[in-house]
């Protein structure tokens, strides 16, 4: 059988950026604490996105912690998230023992509805912060969340995970907010194999969040601690990982709009096919192709007979108030983001496929109509 196609893997540039930059911390023997790699990358990906200052951490859910404790959440305080996500948008909400409040998608963006957060604000005007997620690398209506969360005075925090390379209106996702994070985990369009970012324009709570990062210890000779701390900086080898891989994001980015258009051109005439949403004000970075199934054709058709040649295609993310670990949370909303769930199937939209992939890809699904 043909080799397995992924949903998103690693791909390392063909330039060996990546391996010169892990070679360089190796041959000075700087693996490990921090060193240039990890400076650099902070200073690179800052410059990349149009933030201020980074902080290179051990995952994106490191960060999202680390934002959410920069942000004052606390205990029992109340923080509004999508509740179409991944689950390590909200877990951090769990671990600073904060009460999450599900906020539903809209169809227009699949991202935080605008209406059902002004409803959320009016259930529960005491909200700490708003944890807003771009999803698949479409935007969310950053204009239209902004302006509800500047009128209630809460700071913003944006799970940009999923949407390095993406910008609403030029301005790239990840700061519009008082936070914004990025993940290079293993399936993101970029990787280091695990790491995470935390931007901010606030250059003061980015080197408290890296206080905080390195385990909270105080200017003294003799360990002396007066914070609680965490162990979630980012090693020096893996910051070189990250800064060959920067190298090729816009190539990455370029690619996957690549598929995305290929398997629009090729499948939006069927029956009951829509794909995610095109708004002008978005520019994506495309991670994931996804489409929504409304016709005869069902979302497990299509990813059963992908799985049968070995391709790999996923559903759209289970809404997070359908999880049973997160049920008892409150959720504001209609049944949009279920719907997205039910219907959705995110295709194949790994940047190392071939046009002869895309085509084998095409045609197995078009046999299903
Ligand atoms: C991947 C992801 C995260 C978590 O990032 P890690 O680096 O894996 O910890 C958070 N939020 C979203 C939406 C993600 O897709």
């Amino acid at each position: 059988m043909a080799e397995r196609i992924y949903l998103s893997s690693p791909h390392m540039s063909d330039e060996g950026y990546e391996q010169q930059y892990v070679k360089e911390a190796f041959d000075t023997n700087w693996i490990a604490p921090l060193g240039q790699n990890v400076n650099e990358f902070e200073r690179e990906l800052a410059a990349k996105v149009g933030s201020k200052a980074a902080a290179a951490l051990s995952s994106g859910t490191a960060a999202i912690h680390l934002a959410l404790k920069a942000a004052g959440v606390g205990e029992e305080d109340i923080v509004f998230c999508p509740t179409l996500t991944f689950s390590a948008t909200v877990n951090p909400i769990i671990y600073q023992n904060a009460i999450p409040v599900f906020i539903d998608s809209d169809f227009k963006t699949w991202n935080m509805c605008p209406q059902a957060l002004e409803e959320a604000f009016e259930k529960y005007p005491n909200v700490k912060a708003v944890l807003v997620v771009h999803l698949y690398g479409l935007s969310a209506d950053m204009d239209k969340i902004m302006d509800i969360c500047k009128k209630h005075n809460v700071p913003v925090i944006e799970d940009a995970a999923e949407s390095l390379g993406t910008y609403y209106k030029g301005k790239h996702t990840g700061t519009f907010g008082d936070y914004g994070i990025f993940s290079f985990n293993g399936n993101k369009i970029i990787t280091t194999s695990g790491g995470g970012m935390l931007v901010s324009e606030d250059e003061e709570r980015i080197s408290k969040a890296r206080f905080w990062a390195t385990q909270s210890r105080d200017q003294a000779r003799h360990y002396q601690h007066s914070e609680l701390g965490f162990n979630y900086r980012m090693s020096n080898v893996v910051a070189g990982i990250g800064r060959g891989q920067l190298k090729v994001l816009d190539q990455r980015v370029e690619k996957k709009r690549y598929i995305y258009e290929f398997y629009k051109r090729e499948l939006s005439k069927l029956d009951g096919i829509n794909f995610m949403p095109d708004n002008d004000w978005n520019d994506p970075n495309y991670w994931l192709s996804c489409i929504t199934l409304n016709g005869k054709i069902r979302p497990l058709d299509v990813m059963e007979v992908l799985e049968k040649e070995n391709i790999e295609s996923r559903p759209v993310w289970k809404p997070m108030h359908m999880q049973p670990f997160f049920e008892s949370y409150d959720f504001v909303g209609r049944d949009v983001s279920e719907k997205l769930f039910e219907n959705g199937v995110c295709l194949p939209s790994d940047t190392k496929m071939s046009d002869r992939d895309l085509e084998r890809i095409i045609e197995i699904i078009k046999k299903l109509w």
